[in-house]
């Protein structure tokens, strides 16, 4: 027999436009909990989802105890001992807690479903974990980490071989973490094979015995926790060669003109952001970053004015401003690009299909309100700078190549004369051309004295676009470094510095 349960080997699966996986391999023992690391956007999910049978892997081949498998969709892998608690719970809130455990596979009786059987099996297994849990009661009464609990004690309930939680942690308190851990701890007792996916560093300390690293859909290592030093597991998850990236000319302006003092989301459970000051200097790119979820979009949210019952104080040339919505924002001088997904919602435009951070700033500028004739005058000096080859202004944008659309539309943005410009995750999802376009038009800005706020996952882009990189961990500011300073492993750390301002 095969010393391991599970081994998938070279996996390799492509979405259109990007490879989300080249040939990964991943081993996993019976009775062992093993952490899947690796930044955002790495392959963490897409690996689970190939062996959930939720997607069909190009190429590469799965064993179970040392035999091929074929995994075509969900019921495979159950019927192969697969049990998958993904990042979205996906229970039935109007239904209790047995129907939502025997969802699909109901205990008949005489007399049709047997309710009362199902309940009481189900509070068998929920007592087995103490869970203090009342079989009866409907899912949407439950806290989230009692449903999550109620996830996992529905996964066992399949008698799984091979349990596997995406990011199970980021929405539960410490003390029902321990609980969680104490039921891994358990399973992995009796034999189960875990997999768990984790940013924090500290669960892997104290929950896990070997982790594999992924990054950029690659396979990078296998160690065991134990053994292996947490500089080193950053440097797994980060150490790629930064040559091949766009790189900025650094402005060194001393003048600060934006500044954001105690920024806080005003909630009181689930808070996002924790007393958040830093500030912005002129012509200067500021970079933030995290991990997702770390409350960055949530600062910039509370700023720009979208955030009921926020607090704290935002200045800009010396002037406290009094931002209670979007349009405030935008009238003092501040324009936010949310990241591409979020746009509809914020700016209510409709009707176009927003592929690229491009599209959107070139809407974005659409619908701000614009004086024509400075924009004519400004667009025409900048047709002019910048050799755009339109046969006229009077040429609709449109018909622009795309190099030309761009100078146009960094035209109109000098019209709307934004001082601080907020852009969430800029390039997320675009080609490189148009990465490369995206940051000629941030430089450009910066060179016109307009101060640009960055957010983004992508660690090269943070490090080679930011003057100034602002780092946060679960709400709050844990460090800030100039752009001599940056380093992915620097930033990595700060990222998941679980200590940091408690
Ligand atoms: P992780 O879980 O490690 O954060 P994912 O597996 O979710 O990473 O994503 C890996 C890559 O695949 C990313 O570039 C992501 O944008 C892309 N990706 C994931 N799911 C899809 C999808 N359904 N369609 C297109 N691209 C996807
Ligand atoms: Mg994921």
């Amino acid at each position: 027999m095969s010393e391991y349960l599970l081994e998938m080997k070279k996996i390799t699966k492509s979405f259109p436009g990007v490879k989300a996986l080249t040939d990964v391999d991943f081993q996993l023992k019976a009775g062992e909990v093993h952490a899947l690391l690796g930044e955002n956007g790495a392959g963490k999910s897409t690996l689970i989802k190939v062996l959930g049978g939720i997607y069909i892997a190009e190429e590469g081949e799965i064993f179970i105890e040392g035999q091929p498998v074929e995994i075509q969709n969900v019921a495979d892998a159950r019927a192969n001992g697969i049990s998958i608690i993904h990042q979205e719970l996906v229970l039935v809130p109007h239904m209790t807690v047995a129907e939502n455990i025997f969802l699909g596979r109901e205990l008949m009786g005489p007399f049709g479903i047997d309710s009362g059987k199902m309940r009481k099996e189900s509070q068998k297994m929920l007592d087995r974990f103490n869970l203090g849990i009342d079989a009866g009661e409907l899912v949407g009464n439950l806290s989230i980490a009692q449903q999550q609990m109620v996830e996992i004690v529905k996964a066992i309930s399949f008698n799984c071989k091979i349990l596997v939680m995406d990011e199970p942690t980021s929405s539960i308190s410490d003390r029902e973490v321990e609980a969680l851990f104490d039921i891994m701890r358990g399973l992995a007792k009796q034999g189960v094979g875990i997999v768990y996916i984790s940013h924090k560093m500290s669960e892997l300390d104290e929950v896990c015995d070997r982790v594999t690293v992924l990054r950029d859909g690659y396979y990078v290592g296998t160690c065991v926790v134990k053994e292996t030093p947490r500089d080193e597991l950053i440097h797994m998850m980060v150490g790629r060669e930064l040559s091949s990236y766009y790189v900025r000319d650094h402005v060194d302006n001393t003048k600060v003109i934006f500044r954001c003092d105690h920024i806080d989301d005003g909630k009181s459970s689930k808070k996002r952001v924790k007393d958040v000051s830093f500030e912005v200097k002129q012509g200067e790119i500021v970079g933030f970053a995290g991990l997702v979820g770390a409350g960055r979009s949530e600062t910039m949210q509370c700023i720009f004015g979208l955030t009921p019952g926020s607090a704290g104080e935002v200045w800009l040339d010396g002037q406290k401003l009094n931002i209670k919505n979007a349009v405030d924002a935008m009238n003092a001088g501040i324009a936010m690009v949310p990241e591409n997904r979020k746009v509809e919602g914020l700016y209510h435009v409709q009707s176009v299909n927003f592929n690229s951070t491009i599209e959107v700033l070139k809407e974005f500028i659409r619908h701000l309100h614009v004086d024509s004739n400075k924009e004519r005058a400004i667009t025409q000096e900048f047709v002019d700078k910048m050799k755009t080859k339109t046969p006229s202004l009077e040429q609709t944008v449109t018909n622009l190549s795309g190099g030309n659309q761009q100078k146009v539309m960094i035209g109109r943005w000098l019209a709307t004369k934004p001082r601080i410009l907020i852009l969430d995750e800029p390039t997320r999802g675009v080609d490189v051309g148009a990465k490369a376009e995206i940051y000629d038009i941030m430089n450009e800005l910066t060179k016109q004295g307009v101060s640009i706020i960055m957010i983004s996952s992508e660690l090269p882009e943070i490090i080679n676009m930011s003057d100034r990189v602002y780092v946060m961990y679960d709400g709050r500011i844990t460090g800030c470094i100039n752009w001599q300073d940056l380093s992915q492993e620097a930033i990595m750390k700060l990222a998941t510095e679980e200590t940091a301002g408690e």
